[in-house]
C-alpha cells in the first residue's frame, strides 16, 4: 500500500493547500524565541556534569522498565525530590510527560466516571481522554459557569475528575486553579493538573500553579523537560495515587524507564530551581517588557503572567509569512495554524527565557515594529 503513495501524497496536498503543513527545521544562528527550557538549566553546567558523571557510573541506557531491570538509585532519588518539591507524599517517573498524562487519564477514572477537560487542554491531555473507559465532556477555556453547569448535569456518574493544564501552552494564561479548586471540592470531585509549563516557573520556590495559588490538586502531572531543562514526565500525589499508577497506568507499566543520567540532571535541577528567584524575576521582567511594547506598537498580545507570549495574526496565510519574515531577519519564532489552534486564531507564539539578553530582547521588538508595518498590521 505504502509502495504506491499517491493516497498521502493526496492527503498532504490538502494540507498544503491550505497552508498547513509542518516542517521540521534545522535552527542555526538564529535569535531562538520558542524554546521551553525557560531558566536555561538545559545547558548549564551543573545538570551536565551531574548528567556526565551519572553516565560513567551507569551507562546510556536503563535497559528496561521500571518493574523489571530498569531501576536504579538515582529514579528512587528523582522521585523523592519530586515528591518534596511538589509537597506531596510521593511522585512517579514517566519517560515524558505526555506518556504521564496518558497513564494518568487511562487507568485512574473508570468506566461509570467522567472527564470534565477545558477546551484547551493539551493534546496529550485530549488523547488520554479517548483512551480513557470514562465518558468526557469539554468546558468552556477556563469559564467557571460553564465547568459549574457541567458538574451540575454530571451528577449521576460515579466520580467526577476536573482536568486542566495549569498554564496553557498556546495561550499562556493560567488555570484559575484556586477557584477550580473550590468547585471540585463542593461538587466532590478530583482536580489533575498537568503543569508542564508552571513546573520551575511559577510560585514563590517555582514550585508550579499550585504553589502559584497555594492549593492541593489530586494529582499534579509534569515535565522534566521544560524549565527543568532535561527530559521524562512525572506524577506527583498520595503515596496510594502512587501506588495505583505503578500497577495500572500502562504507559509506567510497558515502557523503559528513562536513563539514570537524565534522572541526575533533573534532580540538580530541582535543587537550582528552589533556589532561582532571582532568576525568576529576571524572567518576569523580560516578558513583562516584551509584553508591554507590543501592546503599544498595537499587537494583539494574549496570555498572563507566563514566559509564553501569543501575538495573535488571525489569518493562516498571514501568520506564516510573519514567522518566514521573522525567520529572514534572524529570529526563530514558530507560527500556530489550525487545528493546534481555532480558525482566525493564527498566531506568532514567543516564548522567553533568562538566557535571553536584552539586545536580544531589542531586536526582536524591532523586528516585530517593522514586520508589522510591512504587513500592514500596525501603524
Ligand atoms: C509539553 C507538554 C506536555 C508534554 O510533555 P513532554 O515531556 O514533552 O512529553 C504535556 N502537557 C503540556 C501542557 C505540555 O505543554
Amino acid at each position: 500500500m505504502l509502495n504506491d503513495d499517491r493516497w498521502l501524497n493526496k492527503r498532504l496536498d490538502r494540507m498544503k493547500e491550505a497552508g498547513l503543513t509542518r516542517h521540521i527545521r534545522t535552527i542555526n544562528n538564529q535569535s531562538v524565541f520558542s524554546s521551553n527550557d525557560y531558566l536555561g538549566l538545559a545547558k548549564d553546567r551543573r545538570l551536565i556534569s551531574a548528567a556526565k558523571r551519572t553516565l560513567d557510573d551507569w551507562g546510556v541506557g536503563s535497559s528496561g522498565s521500571r518493574l523489571t531491570t530498569g531501576n536504579s538509585e538515582w529514579h528512587e532519588k528523582l522521585e523523592h525530590r519530586i515528591a518534596g518539591f511538589k509537597q506531596t507524599e510521593a511522585a512517579l517517573l514517566f519517560s515524558s510527560g505526555y506518556l504521564a498524562n496518558i497513564g494518568v487519564l487511562s487507568s485512574l477514572p473508570e468506566k461509570g466516571d467522567i472527564l470534565l477537560s477545558d477546551e484547551l487542554n493539551h493534546a496529550s491531555i485530549i488523547d488520554g481522554c479517548r483512551l480513557s473507559k470514562a465518558d468526557t465532556v469539554i468546558y468552556k477555556h477556563v469559564d467557571l459557569d460553564n465547568l459549574e453547569t457541567k458538574l451540575k448535569e454530571t451528577a449521576s456518574y460515579k466520580r467526577r475528575f476536573i482536568v486542566t493544564d495549569g498554564v496553557f501552552s498556546m495561550d499562556g494564561n493560567i488555570a484559575p486553579l484556586d477557584k477550580i479548586m473550590v468547585l471540585a471540592k463542593s461538587y466532590h470531585a478530583c482536580v489533575i493538573v498537568d503543569d508542564a509549563h508552571g513546573t520551575g516557573v511559577l510560585g514563590e520556590n517555582g514550585r508550579g500553579t499550585s504553589d502559584y495559588f497555594g492549593v492541593m490538586p489530586d494529582v499534579v502531572i509534569g515535565t522534566l523537560s521544560k524549565a527543568i531543562g532535561s527530559e521524562g514526565g512525572f506524577v506527583a500525589g498520595s503515596k496510594t495515587l502512587i501506588d495505583f499508577l505503578v500497577n495500572h497506568a500502562r504507559t509506567f507499566i510497558f515502557q523503559t524507564a528513562i536513563p539514570p543520567a537524565n534522572c541526575a540532571a533533573s534532580y540538580t535541577a530541582l535543587g537550582i530551581i528552589e533556589q532561582s528567584k532571582e532568576k525568576r524575576l529576571q524572567l518576569r521582567s523580560h516578558f513583562f517588557q516584551i509584553k508591554k511594547e507590543l501592546k503599544e506598537m498595537g499587537f494583539s498580545v494574549k496570555g498572563a503572567d507566563t514566559p509564553i507570549i501569543p501575538v495573535i495574526i488571525g489569518d493562516t496565510q498571514k501568520t506564516a509569512i510573519f514567522a518566514e519574515k521573522l525567520q529572514e531577519k534572524g529570529i526563530f519564532a514558530p507560527a500556530i495554524r489550525p487545528p493546534t489552534v481555532a480558525i482566525g486564531e493564527s498566531r506568532i507564539r514567543l516564548t522567553v527565557t533568562t538566557e535571553h539578553c536584552t539586545n536580544e530582547i531589542n531586536y526582536l521588538l524591532e523586528t516585530f515594529n517593522l514586520v508589522g508595518k510591512e504587513l500592514n498590521m500596525i501603524k
